[in-house]
């Protein structure tokens, strides 16, 4: 039998201490080639310049007829159509018109385009009582953008608009910063596989769940592997497994104090262990190492642990590897509907619904704080920031709110 230890060797630290180790050691994935349909979400490395000018050619914006404006409201003899995506062999002359849709290139000759709404075509003649100026309804050479100018500069954040832009220069595989992939390892010789009765004392795995999709709200990949007992031989072979095809690794359970917390010692082993203990609540014991070059991180095995571990510490740094600037949740200062009970020793993030009445931001406790307790997170949009040093809170009082639906910005506060 192992011996109980009752004293951790790991010190405990500030959340903000802990967030700095991090942001210090752990840095942008390095940028590569990613396909067009692939990287939504993701951030350019490289600026992009237009090549060309676009359009490359002048094109009619509307569905028409292009003529010669100097001709005024004279009948014009059709010589044709001219159609989107072609080139008709056609010079306008006084006094004749090209049929042409949006988007068609410009006949040679012709410089202006009248909507088909405003003219008759008949016997082959069309007709109009709307002189147009040159240039009405084209769509000159570089419009939209101008031979050599800076389309997007390096940094952008691609969304549809910049995908767009990229897919219409051509660039079917920009560089970007990949998205993290991320290893999910679920620890504890309690967990049952989904699916089969639970024997006494077994309990189903929450948590892999939990961390796969909190991983696929930001874009990232996460592979889930194998459910793992708590036994050194097994983990050591599962970190190992995990950190040779993963960016970041996510383990849960067997970071604390019992005989069978095997998640630290055997990171000790592997690699660097950089801290063990965390001055929060909850996820006391949240672990961060390296090995092999990869980062880990060992979250409690407490389901609510376990996700609030991924929103305050995980959500960022996958946020840094992918070089995103915006790593942080909007705060707001609100009111609590009612008093909390808070124990001064750690930063407690207390799971909440906020919202906005009478011209002011309140806050309603989801219940108790039950690490165990995933109901406390179901319907949560906020995590109440309640500080070290801080003791109980009176009904009324002013917290922060860390907006945990809103998308993140790079400064953490919002305008009320
Ligand atoms: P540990 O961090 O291993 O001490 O586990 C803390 C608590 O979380 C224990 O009650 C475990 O049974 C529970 N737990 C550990 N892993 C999971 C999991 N994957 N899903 C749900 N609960 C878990
Ligand atoms: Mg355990």
């Amino acid at each position: 039998m192992s011996d109980f230890v009752t004293r951790s060797a790991y010190p405990m630290i500030p959340f903000d201490d802990a967030m700095e180790i991090l942001s210090e050691r752990i840095a942008p994935l390095a940028p590569h080639r990613v396909p067009l349909d692939d990287v939504l979400g993701l951030v350019l490395a490289k600026e992009v310049c237009a090549e060309g000018p676009q359009p490359s050619f002048a094109a009619s914006t509307m569905d028409g007829y292009a003529v010669r404006a100097d001709d005024s409201v004279q009948p014009r003899r059709v010589l044709g159509e001219q159609e989107a995506g072609q080139v008709l062999d056609i010079t306008l002359q006084p006094g004749t018109c090209v049929r042409i849709m949006t988007g068609a290139p410009l006949p040679k000759g012709s410089d202006a385009v009248i909507p088909v709404e405003w003219t008759v075509e008949r016997d082959g003649w069309m007709q109009t009582e709307t002189p147009v100026e040159a240039g009405r309804n084209v769509r000159p050479v570089g419009a939209d953008l101008a031979a050599g100018q800076r389309v997007l500069p390096a940094e952008t954040v691609l969304g549809p608009a910049e995908i767009g832009l990229l897919a219409s220069l051509g660039m079917v595989e920009p560089r970007v910063y990949p998205r993290p992939r991320v290893a999910v390892l679920a620890t504890g010789d309690e967990l049952a596989p989904q699916g089969q009765p639970l024997l006494p004392g077994q309990i189903r795995d929450s948590n892999s769940y939990i961390l796969t999709s909190a991983i696929r709200t930001i874009g990232c990949t996460p592979q889930r592997m194998p459910r793992i007992a708590d036994s050194r031989e097994g983990l050591r072979d599962a970190i190992l497994a995990a950190v040779a095809q993963a960016d970041l690794v996510l383990t849960t359970g067997g970071v604390s104090m019992g005989t069978r917390d095997l998640i630290k010692p055997v990171l000790e082993e592997l690699g660097d262990v950089h801290f063990g203990r965390v001055a929060i609540q909850p996820g006391k014991p949240l672990t961060y190492a390296t090995v092999r070059g990869v980062p880990v991180l060992g979250l409690p095995g407490n389901p609510v642990s376990t996700l609030v571990g991924f929103e305050v510490v995980v959500r960022p740094v996958l946020r840094l590897m992918a070089r995103l600037q915006a790593r942080h949740r909007p705060e707001r200062d609100v009111r609590l509907r009612h008093g909390i009970r808070h124990a001064p020793e750690r930063l407690e993030f207390h799971r909440a619904t906020v919202e906005y009445r009478e011209g002011q931001w309140w806050a309603t406790t989801t219940g108790s704080q039950s690490s165990s307790r995933l109901l406390s997170l179901v319907g949560a949009n906020a995590l109440l920031r309640i500080p070290q040093g801080v003791g109980n809170l009176a009904e009324g009082a002013r917290v922060r709110a860390i907006m945990i639906q809103e998308p993140e910005c790079e400064e953490p506060s919002c305008p009320d």
